[in-house]
């Protein structure tokens, strides 16, 4: 199946409910064939603008285009859209080929056509020999298949899916992220996915628009939009972040009386926060020699969770910062006991800074 994808433009959309303006201003270019989600905390507007994409919910200004064309006041049944949501809104008293080929009974397929592209969407979806399954004797998994290869089954050049897998639990959760991945590399359909799970967002996504109070807040790849968020609310809703104040005066960064290192460093001068991720720091003895930007520090909990080591580090003014260890036999064992005193190093490339709030 190749379905023609098609680029989106979204320009100033703004949306009112009485007093509270839920979309203010969006502009969003998603290419052809890109995968974008929107990834925001609840009530930031992520559904309400899948609502306008859909043609479900009307904006009051603004312009959104599919290809050349204007959509504003395309009703939802001519958009061409694959629309997968949260529940799965399949017919219960028709079978797994019914719901899936009911698409293309409503745009008029002979029989034969719709036969064949409901087998290769099954085969998408991995349920080849589901065709005469009643919807009820499938899993959560199972039906969230269905409802995507119901989406998928009439090739169209945009697909928009609101949390499709926020009712499955994290294992198939996990496994559905990376085979709706393969899905969108192999068809190559334009995607808007929305999701408040960061984690989610970062393995599905080309890029994500971060939307908080209707505003998008930054577009970007995943790994700039983790290694280098350009606000403290993208910093600190992506990853778990410990923030220490900073100022940076004719050029130079300082944390206290400390100068610090930067790969790169803003461009002027100001108050700004440096942003801890709990991985990219390590720990070192006292004094020990090397590069990097040294905080000393003292170790107030280690915390055993399988994959990893969490370990709690308080600063001479009080501060709480975390750090993640490889649980590795070997790191553990040379790890300091509880109240020991390090140095804590990050590398000048890993060091950090947003404009402070
Ligand atoms: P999200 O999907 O990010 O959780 P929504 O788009 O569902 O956010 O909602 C954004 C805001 O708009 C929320 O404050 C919500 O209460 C409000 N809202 C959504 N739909 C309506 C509606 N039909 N009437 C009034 N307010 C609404």
């Amino acid at each position: 199946m190749s379905g023609g994808a098609l680029p989106i433009a979204v320009r100033e959309l703004t949306k009112r409910y009485g007093q509270a303006t839920v979309l203010d201003g969006v502009d969003i270019d998603v290419a052809s064939g890109e995968f974008l989600t929107l990834l925001g905390p609840s009530g930031s507007g992520k559904t309400t603008l899948l609502m306008i994409l859909a043609g479900f919910t009307r904006p009051d200004a603004g312009s959104l285009r599919f290809g050349a064309q204007e959509m504003v006041r395309t009703p939802p049944h001519r958009r061409n859209l694959g629309v997968v949501f949260q529940s799965y809104a399949l017919f219960p008293h028709m079978d797994v080929a019914g719901n899936v080929g009911f698409p293309l009974s409503l745009r008029g397929v002979s029989v034969d056509e719709r036969r064949r592209r409901v087998r290769t969407a099954l085969e998408l979806v991995r349920l080849d020999d589901f065709g005469s399954r009643r919807i009820d004797q499938l899993s959560g998994g199972q039906r969230q298949r269905v409802a995507l290869a119901r989406a998928i089954v009439f090739e169209p050049g945009v697909l928009l899916m609101d949390e499709p897998l926020s009712a499955l639990d994290k294992k198939l959760r996990e496994q559905m992220q990376i085979e709706l991945r393969r899905l969108h590399a192999r068809l190559g359909m334009t995607v808007i996915y929305v999701t408040h799970d960061q984690r989610e967002a970062l393995t599905l996504s080309d890029r994500i628009a971060v939307i908080d109070h209707g505003r998008i807040q930054q577009i970007d790849t995943p790994r700039r939009l983790y290694e280098r968020p350009g606000s403290h609310f993208v910093a600190d809703f992506i990853g778990d972040s410990t923030f220490l104040p900073v100022s940076v005066i004719d050029g130079v960064a300082r944390w206290q009386d400390r100068v610090l290192a930067l790969a790169d460093p803003p461009a002027m001068d100001g108050k700004f926060l440096l942003v801890i991720r709990p991985e990219k720091l390590a720990i070192v003895g006292v004094g020990a020699a090397g590069g990097g930007n040294r905080i000393d520090a003292v170790v107030e909990d280690i915390v055993y969770q399988g994959d990893s080591l969490r370990i709690d580090l308080r600063l001479a003014d009080g501060a709480v910062i975390t750090l993640n260890e490889p649980a590795r036999a070997a790191r553990i064992a040379a790890l300091p006991a509880r109240g020991a005193a390090v140095g804590l190093v990050m590398d000048p490339a890993d060091t950090l800074l947003v404009p402070a709030p």
